[in-house]
């Protein structure tokens, strides 16, 4: 029998602002302006995104135009930086991708790939600690 997992869609340009905000939170610069600034897009068009992804229930809007990522919407940024880290990683280690293609082509894949998919590029790393970029990987429960 399957049992069919809930699992949030979310296109690459949401994805890529779930891991920005992500990234942000901690630097006080969370607003839509800061957002519009980073991809280099109008506030208009930031609003849209950051509607989409709190009606997926990431995220709520305070007022003053900060944004604040739910426990849901983190727990997904960090599932999607791990991807990221990981792909990358196998991308120029084991496929010997140059990094900056294997950077470009995992951010096409990190938000796509099944989870079982890169739990086992992981192992097959055997859980790297760092990412091509020197970035530390930090592992989800199922990388063990
Ligand atoms: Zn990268
Ligand atoms: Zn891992």
């Amino acid at each position: 029998m399957w049992i069919v997992v809930p699992r949030v869609e979310l296109s690459r340009l949401e994805a890529a602002y779930l891991v920005t905000l992500h990234k942000m939170e901690g630097g006080g610069r969370t607003g839509t302006s800061a957002l519009a600034e980073t991809f280099g897009v109008n506030e208009a068009s930031v609003v849209d995104v950051i509607k989409r992804l709190e009606g997926k229930g990431l995220l709520v809007r305070e007022p003053w135009r900060s944004i604040t990522l739910t426990k849901r919407g983190e727990t997904l940024a960090t599932q999607l930086i791990h991807n990221h880290r990981v792909i990358e990683t196998y991308l120029h280690k084991v496929l010997d991708i140059p990094a900056e293609l294997a950077c470009s082509e995992a951010q096409k894949l990190d938000s796509i790939l099944d989870r079982r998919t890169v739990v086992s590029m992981c192992r097959a790393l055997n859980r790297p600690t760092t990412c091509i970029h020197g970035q530390e990987i930090r592992h989800l429960k199922w990388c063990r």
